[in-house]
Protein backbone atom coordinates (compact mmCIF):
# COMPACT_ATOMS: atom_id res chain seq x y z
CA UNK A 1 0.00 0.00 0.00
CA UNK A 2 1.42 3.84 -0.67
CA UNK A 3 1.38 6.89 1.04
CA UNK A 4 -1.16 8.58 -0.82
CA UNK A 5 -3.47 5.08 -0.53
CA UNK A 6 -2.77 5.20 3.25
CA UNK A 7 -3.69 8.97 3.33
CA UNK A 8 -7.03 7.99 1.74
CA UNK A 9 -7.88 5.63 3.92
CA UNK A 10 -7.01 7.80 6.74
CA UNK A 11 -9.41 11.18 5.24
CA UNK A 12 -11.83 8.50 4.13
CA UNK A 13 -11.98 7.04 8.62
CA UNK A 14 -11.88 10.93 9.76
CA UNK A 15 -14.59 11.95 7.42
CA UNK A 16 -17.89 12.95 10.32
CA UNK A 17 -21.05 11.09 9.68
CA UNK A 18 -23.23 13.11 6.96
CA UNK A 19 -19.59 13.81 5.16
CA UNK A 20 -19.45 11.21 2.52
CA UNK A 21 -19.72 12.80 -0.31
CA UNK A 22 -16.30 14.52 0.82
CA UNK A 23 -15.37 11.70 2.36
CA UNK A 24 -15.58 10.16 -1.47
CA UNK A 25 -14.26 13.41 -2.99
CA UNK A 26 -11.21 12.95 -0.86
CA UNK A 27 -10.49 9.03 -1.88
CA UNK A 28 -10.92 9.90 -5.37
CA UNK A 29 -8.31 12.98 -4.99
CA UNK A 30 -6.35 10.88 -2.92
CA UNK A 31 -6.43 8.00 -6.13
CA UNK A 32 -5.57 10.23 -8.57
CA UNK A 33 -2.65 11.48 -6.76
CA UNK A 34 -1.38 7.90 -6.30
CA UNK A 35 -1.86 7.50 -10.06
CA UNK A 36 0.34 11.38 -10.60
CA UNK A 37 3.04 9.43 -8.35
CA UNK A 38 6.33 9.05 -10.93
CA UNK A 39 7.31 5.93 -9.25
CA UNK A 40 4.49 4.05 -7.71
CA UNK A 41 4.68 0.63 -7.11
CA UNK A 42 5.50 -1.03 -4.01
CA UNK A 43 9.52 -1.64 -4.83
CA UNK A 44 9.85 2.01 -5.76
CA UNK A 45 8.08 3.40 -2.49
CA UNK A 46 10.18 5.16 -0.44
CA UNK A 47 9.00 4.29 2.39
CA UNK A 48 10.34 0.46 1.71
CA UNK A 49 13.22 0.56 0.14
CA UNK A 50 15.72 -1.21 2.81
CA UNK A 51 18.27 0.31 4.60
CA UNK A 52 20.98 -0.79 2.46
CA UNK A 53 19.75 1.49 -0.37
CA UNK A 54 21.09 4.60 1.23
CA UNK A 55 23.44 3.46 3.67
CA UNK A 56 26.72 2.05 3.02
CA UNK A 57 28.02 -1.60 4.72
CA UNK A 58 30.79 -2.94 4.42
CA UNK A 59 30.77 -5.33 1.52
CA UNK A 60 30.13 -8.88 2.42
CA UNK A 61 32.23 -11.36 -0.28
CA UNK A 62 30.74 -11.01 -3.80
CA UNK A 63 30.40 -14.38 -5.58
CA UNK A 64 32.53 -15.43 -8.56
CA UNK A 65 31.05 -16.17 -11.96
CA UNK A 66 28.38 -19.34 -11.49
CA UNK A 67 28.40 -22.12 -13.68
CA UNK A 68 25.41 -23.84 -13.20
CA UNK A 69 25.78 -27.26 -12.81
CA UNK A 70 22.99 -29.44 -14.96
CA UNK A 71 21.80 -28.73 -18.69
CA UNK A 72 19.27 -26.03 -18.67
CA UNK A 73 20.14 -24.43 -15.02
CA UNK A 74 20.40 -20.73 -15.24
CA UNK A 75 21.48 -18.04 -13.11
CA UNK A 76 21.37 -14.06 -13.72
CA UNK A 77 25.37 -12.41 -13.93
CA UNK A 78 26.33 -10.35 -11.48
CA UNK A 79 27.18 -7.98 -14.42
CA UNK A 80 26.60 -7.51 -17.99
CA UNK A 81 28.12 -10.23 -20.42
CA UNK A 82 29.21 -12.07 -17.07
CA UNK A 83 32.40 -9.76 -17.01
CA UNK A 84 33.62 -9.32 -13.46
CA UNK A 85 33.71 -5.60 -12.32
CA UNK A 86 31.74 -2.79 -13.79
CA UNK A 87 33.12 0.96 -15.17
CA UNK A 88 31.42 4.32 -14.90
CA UNK A 89 32.15 7.85 -15.83
CA UNK A 90 30.32 10.42 -14.41
CA UNK A 91 30.87 14.28 -15.21
CA UNK A 92 29.65 16.75 -13.14
CA UNK A 93 28.53 20.85 -13.21
CA UNK A 94 27.74 21.05 -16.91
CA UNK A 95 31.87 21.83 -18.03
CA UNK A 96 30.79 22.51 -21.81
CA UNK A 97 34.34 23.48 -22.73
CA UNK A 98 35.15 19.21 -22.02
CA UNK A 99 32.14 18.28 -24.09
CA UNK A 100 34.67 18.25 -27.66
CA UNK A 101 36.78 15.72 -25.62
CA UNK A 102 35.02 13.10 -23.78
CA UNK A 103 32.95 13.19 -27.12
CA UNK A 104 36.20 12.17 -28.86
CA UNK A 105 37.13 9.56 -26.37
CA UNK A 106 33.64 8.40 -26.75
CA UNK A 107 34.19 7.70 -30.20
CA UNK A 108 37.48 6.39 -29.82
CA UNK A 109 36.99 3.81 -27.38
CA UNK A 110 33.27 2.92 -27.82
CA UNK A 111 32.43 4.11 -24.34
CA UNK A 112 29.30 6.34 -23.51
CA UNK A 113 29.50 8.90 -20.10
CA UNK A 114 26.95 10.34 -17.86
CA UNK A 115 26.34 13.84 -17.36
CA UNK A 116 24.75 15.44 -14.23
CA UNK A 117 23.41 18.64 -15.22
CA UNK A 118 22.54 21.79 -13.49
CA UNK A 119 19.70 22.21 -14.70
CA UNK A 120 18.81 26.07 -14.72
CA UNK A 121 22.15 27.09 -16.03
CA UNK A 122 22.68 26.04 -19.37
CA UNK A 123 22.39 29.01 -22.28
CA UNK A 124 23.92 31.36 -18.93
CA UNK A 125 27.40 30.96 -20.31
CA UNK A 126 30.18 29.19 -21.86
CA UNK A 127 30.97 26.89 -19.32
CA UNK A 128 27.53 25.63 -18.40
CA UNK A 129 26.83 24.61 -22.10
CA UNK A 130 23.26 24.57 -24.02
CA UNK A 131 20.33 22.48 -24.31
CA UNK A 132 21.15 21.71 -27.75
CA UNK A 133 25.39 20.87 -26.62
CA UNK A 134 23.11 18.28 -24.15
CA UNK A 135 20.55 16.97 -27.26
CA UNK A 136 23.36 16.02 -29.23
CA UNK A 137 25.17 14.07 -26.05
CA UNK A 138 22.20 12.24 -25.66
CA UNK A 139 21.60 11.96 -29.86
CA UNK A 140 25.70 10.39 -29.26
CA UNK A 141 24.55 8.10 -26.68
CA UNK A 142 25.74 9.31 -23.36
CA UNK A 143 23.33 9.68 -20.38
CA UNK A 144 22.11 13.28 -19.22
CA UNK A 145 20.95 12.74 -15.60
CA UNK A 146 19.95 15.04 -12.94
CA UNK A 147 22.79 17.47 -10.89
CA UNK A 148 19.48 19.54 -9.53
CA UNK A 149 18.75 23.10 -10.23
CA UNK A 150 21.07 25.36 -8.71
CA UNK A 151 23.72 22.93 -6.67
CA UNK A 152 21.03 24.06 -3.79
CA UNK A 153 22.05 27.11 -3.66
CA UNK A 154 18.88 28.20 -1.62
CA UNK A 155 16.35 29.05 -3.76
CA UNK A 156 14.54 25.98 -4.16
CA UNK A 157 12.96 22.89 -1.46
CA UNK A 158 15.33 19.97 -1.77
CA UNK A 159 11.93 18.25 -3.57
CA UNK A 160 11.88 20.68 -6.29
CA UNK A 161 15.94 20.62 -7.12
CA UNK A 162 14.92 16.83 -7.47
CA UNK A 163 11.45 17.15 -9.38
CA UNK A 164 12.17 20.25 -11.05
CA UNK A 165 16.11 19.20 -12.67
CA UNK A 166 13.94 15.80 -13.91
CA UNK A 167 11.35 17.85 -15.21
CA UNK A 168 13.58 20.70 -17.40
CA UNK A 169 16.10 17.71 -18.57
CA UNK A 170 12.79 15.55 -20.03
CA UNK A 171 11.45 18.29 -21.49
CA UNK A 172 14.30 19.56 -23.20
CA UNK A 173 15.76 16.03 -24.55
CA UNK A 174 12.08 14.88 -26.09
CA UNK A 175 12.04 11.01 -25.16
CA UNK A 176 14.96 10.89 -22.88
CA UNK A 177 14.14 9.66 -19.35
CA UNK A 178 15.87 10.97 -16.16
CA UNK A 179 16.62 8.00 -13.76
CA UNK A 180 19.46 9.06 -12.29
CA UNK A 181 20.77 11.64 -9.82
CA UNK A 182 24.21 13.02 -8.78
CA UNK A 183 24.03 14.59 -5.30
CA UNK A 184 25.51 18.38 -5.37
CA UNK A 185 28.63 17.97 -2.57
CA UNK A 186 29.47 21.17 -0.48
CA UNK A 187 28.07 22.89 2.93
CA UNK A 188 24.75 24.23 1.79
CA UNK A 189 21.37 25.29 3.40
CA UNK A 190 19.44 23.00 1.54
CA UNK A 191 20.48 19.35 2.19
CA UNK A 192 20.51 16.45 0.59
CA UNK A 193 18.06 14.11 1.01
CA UNK A 194 17.87 10.30 -0.12
CA UNK A 195 14.08 9.79 0.89
CA UNK A 196 12.97 12.33 -1.39
CA UNK A 197 15.48 11.61 -4.16
CA UNK A 198 13.50 8.27 -3.81
CA UNK A 199 10.63 9.61 -5.04
CA UNK A 200 11.72 11.01 -8.29
CA UNK A 201 14.82 8.57 -8.95
CA UNK A 202 15.85 4.85 -9.39
CA UNK A 203 19.53 5.51 -8.51
CA UNK A 204 21.92 8.03 -7.25
CA UNK A 205 25.63 8.78 -6.91
CA UNK A 206 26.95 9.97 -3.74
CA UNK A 207 29.08 12.21 -2.08
CA UNK A 208 31.23 9.61 -0.28
CA UNK A 209 34.85 7.96 -2.05
CA UNK A 210 33.99 4.35 -1.44
CA UNK A 211 34.22 1.84 -4.04
CA UNK A 212 30.68 0.89 -4.95
CA UNK A 213 29.81 -2.64 -4.09
CA UNK A 214 28.01 -5.42 -6.28
CA UNK A 215 26.02 -6.63 -3.49
CA UNK A 216 24.15 -5.01 -0.75
CA UNK A 217 24.50 -2.08 -2.99
CA UNK A 218 23.28 1.55 -1.68
CA UNK A 219 21.76 2.28 -4.75
CA UNK A 220 20.26 5.91 -3.45
CA UNK A 221 23.79 6.78 -2.37
CA UNK A 222 26.52 4.83 -4.19
CA UNK A 223 30.17 5.81 -3.61
CA UNK A 224 32.39 7.70 -6.04
CA UNK A 225 36.47 8.35 -6.85
CA UNK A 226 37.73 11.21 -8.26
CA UNK A 227 41.21 11.80 -9.36
CA UNK A 228 41.28 9.60 -12.20
CA UNK A 229 40.14 5.93 -13.87
CA UNK A 230 42.14 3.35 -11.91
CA UNK A 231 44.50 5.40 -10.00
CA UNK A 232 43.55 5.63 -6.32
CA UNK A 233 45.98 3.75 -4.38
CA UNK A 234 42.78 1.80 -3.32
CA UNK A 235 40.89 1.45 -6.35
CA UNK A 236 43.40 -0.04 -8.56
CA UNK A 237 41.99 -1.78 -11.84
CA UNK A 238 43.53 -5.24 -10.69
CA UNK A 239 41.97 -5.16 -6.74
CA UNK A 240 38.38 -5.62 -8.73
CA UNK A 241 39.41 -8.35 -10.69
CA UNK A 242 41.44 -10.26 -7.41
CA UNK A 243 38.97 -12.74 -5.23
CA UNK A 244 41.16 -11.98 -2.19
CA UNK A 245 40.24 -7.96 -2.45
CA UNK A 246 37.41 -6.04 -1.09
CA UNK A 247 37.25 -4.39 -4.52
CA UNK A 248 36.59 -7.23 -6.20
CA UNK A 249 33.26 -7.20 -8.52
CA UNK A 250 32.99 -4.13 -7.55
CA UNK A 251 31.70 -0.74 -9.85
CA UNK A 252 34.17 1.87 -10.21
CA UNK A 253 32.19 5.37 -10.27
CA UNK A 254 35.14 7.82 -12.05
CA UNK A 255 34.22 11.52 -10.56
CA UNK A 256 34.86 14.64 -13.14
CA UNK A 257 34.63 17.90 -13.20
CA UNK A 258 37.35 19.72 -15.21
CA UNK A 259 39.20 17.34 -17.24
CA UNK A 260 42.06 20.14 -18.13
CA UNK A 261 44.39 20.15 -20.95
CA UNK A 262 47.51 18.56 -18.83
CA UNK A 263 44.99 15.96 -17.36
CA UNK A 264 43.81 14.59 -20.72
CA UNK A 265 46.58 12.22 -21.54
CA UNK A 266 46.27 10.43 -18.40
CA UNK A 267 42.58 10.39 -18.90
CA UNK A 268 43.49 8.57 -22.15
CA UNK A 269 45.45 5.96 -20.75
CA UNK A 270 43.31 5.22 -18.51
CA UNK A 271 40.52 4.26 -20.62
CA UNK A 272 43.27 2.80 -22.94
CA UNK A 273 44.00 0.57 -20.48
CA UNK A 274 39.79 0.06 -19.48
CA UNK A 275 39.21 -1.11 -22.87
CA UNK A 276 42.41 -3.39 -22.68
CA UNK A 277 40.78 -5.50 -19.87
CA UNK A 278 36.61 -4.83 -21.50
CA UNK A 279 36.32 -8.54 -21.52
CA UNK A 280 36.64 -8.57 -17.32
CA UNK A 281 35.26 -5.00 -16.77
CA UNK A 282 31.82 -3.41 -17.85
CA UNK A 283 31.82 -0.48 -19.42
CA UNK A 284 28.31 1.31 -18.99
CA UNK A 285 26.99 4.71 -17.93
CA UNK A 286 25.71 5.03 -14.73
CA UNK A 287 22.10 4.43 -15.09
CA UNK A 288 22.97 1.50 -17.25
CA UNK A 289 25.02 0.10 -14.37
CA UNK A 290 22.69 1.37 -11.55
CA UNK A 291 19.74 0.22 -13.00
CA UNK A 292 21.59 -3.26 -14.00
CA UNK A 293 21.98 -4.01 -10.27
CA UNK A 294 18.50 -3.24 -9.12
CA UNK A 295 17.18 -5.59 -11.76
CA UNK A 296 19.25 -8.35 -10.99
CA UNK A 297 18.94 -8.16 -7.20
CA UNK A 298 15.54 -8.37 -7.35
CA UNK A 299 15.49 -11.03 -10.75
CA UNK A 300 13.83 -14.57 -10.62
CA UNK A 301 14.94 -16.83 -13.33
CA UNK A 302 13.44 -20.36 -13.90
CA UNK A 303 13.66 -23.25 -15.95
CA UNK A 304 10.21 -23.49 -17.74
CA UNK A 305 11.12 -26.30 -20.30
CA UNK A 306 13.86 -28.52 -21.06
CA UNK A 307 14.08 -30.48 -23.55
CA UNK A 308 16.96 -31.99 -25.95
CA UNK A 309 15.94 -29.40 -29.12
CA UNK A 310 15.14 -26.25 -26.93
CA UNK A 311 15.43 -24.55 -23.14
CA UNK A 312 12.63 -22.19 -22.21
CA UNK A 313 13.31 -19.40 -19.28
CA UNK A 314 11.22 -16.92 -17.59
CA UNK A 315 13.00 -14.22 -16.21
CA UNK A 316 10.66 -11.53 -14.12
CA UNK A 317 11.67 -9.10 -11.47
CA UNK A 318 8.47 -7.48 -9.74
CA UNK A 319 10.03 -3.86 -10.67
CA UNK A 320 7.95 -1.41 -12.81
CA UNK A 321 8.85 -2.18 -16.58
CA UNK A 322 7.63 1.22 -17.50
CA UNK A 323 11.05 2.30 -15.55
CA UNK A 324 13.32 -1.11 -15.33
CA UNK A 325 13.81 -2.35 -19.13
CA UNK A 326 17.52 -2.54 -19.51
CA UNK A 327 18.78 -6.06 -20.45
CA UNK A 328 20.37 -9.01 -17.90
CA UNK A 329 23.02 -11.82 -19.01
CA UNK A 330 21.49 -15.04 -17.76
CA UNK A 331 23.93 -18.05 -18.04
CA UNK A 332 22.27 -21.15 -18.82
CA UNK A 333 24.21 -24.38 -19.25
CA UNK A 334 23.74 -26.26 -22.64
CA UNK A 335 23.32 -29.85 -23.05
CA UNK A 336 26.29 -31.42 -24.21
CA UNK A 337 25.37 -31.88 -27.76
CA UNK A 338 25.02 -28.10 -27.97
CA UNK A 339 27.50 -26.27 -30.19
CA UNK A 340 25.87 -23.27 -31.07
CA UNK A 341 23.21 -21.58 -29.36
CA UNK A 342 20.29 -18.76 -30.43
CA UNK A 343 18.04 -17.17 -28.48
CA UNK A 344 14.94 -14.89 -28.53
CA UNK A 345 12.51 -13.76 -26.21
CA UNK A 346 8.37 -12.97 -27.03
CA UNK A 347 9.50 -14.32 -30.08
CA UNK A 348 12.15 -11.67 -30.91
CA UNK A 349 15.75 -12.19 -31.31
CA UNK A 350 18.14 -11.53 -28.17
CA UNK A 351 22.27 -11.58 -28.20
CA UNK A 352 22.84 -14.86 -27.35
CA UNK A 353 26.69 -16.46 -27.25
CA UNK A 354 28.61 -19.58 -26.34
CA UNK A 355 31.47 -19.84 -23.86
CA UNK A 356 33.30 -22.71 -22.89
CA UNK A 357 34.65 -24.04 -19.49
CA UNK A 358 35.86 -27.69 -18.60
CA UNK A 359 34.41 -29.24 -21.61
CA UNK A 360 30.96 -27.69 -20.75
CA UNK A 361 29.06 -24.95 -22.87
CA UNK A 362 27.07 -22.24 -21.62
CA UNK A 363 25.13 -19.49 -23.44
CA UNK A 364 25.29 -15.90 -21.95
CA UNK A 365 21.66 -14.69 -23.14
CA UNK A 366 20.82 -11.02 -22.82
CA UNK A 367 16.64 -10.65 -22.19
CA UNK A 368 15.05 -7.61 -20.13
CA UNK A 369 12.85 -9.24 -16.76
CA UNK A 370 9.32 -9.47 -17.44
CA UNK A 371 9.02 -9.36 -21.32
CA UNK A 372 7.85 -12.83 -22.19
CA UNK A 373 9.79 -16.12 -22.12
CA UNK A 374 12.92 -16.39 -23.72
CA UNK A 375 14.07 -19.18 -25.90
CA UNK A 376 17.62 -20.86 -26.49
CA UNK A 377 17.66 -23.48 -29.52
CA UNK A 378 20.77 -24.62 -31.65
CA UNK A 379 21.39 -22.75 -34.53
ZN1 LIG B 1 28.61 19.57 -8.55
Amino acid sequence: MGLAQLEGRRNRQTVRKGDRKMGKLLAVCAAVVWCLLPFRGAADDPATLPESAVKYTRPVKAPDRQWPSAAGDASVCLWKGDRLAAFSITIDDNNAPDHPFWTKMGETYGFHFTWFVITERPGTGGFWGTWDDFRKLHQLGHDIQSHTVSHLHGQYTIDEEYRLSKEKIEQEIPGHRVRTLAYPGGNHEVKNDPAIAAKYYLGARGVAGFVTPAVNMPYMSTGSQGGGIFTGERSTLESFLDPSHRNYRGWHICLFHTAKEDARARIEEGLKRVKEHEADIWVGTFTEVLLYARERDAAKVAVVERKPEKIVLSLTDGLDDALFDIPLTVKVRLPDGWKTCVGSQNGKAVSCSVVEREGARYALVDAVPDRGQVVLAQQ
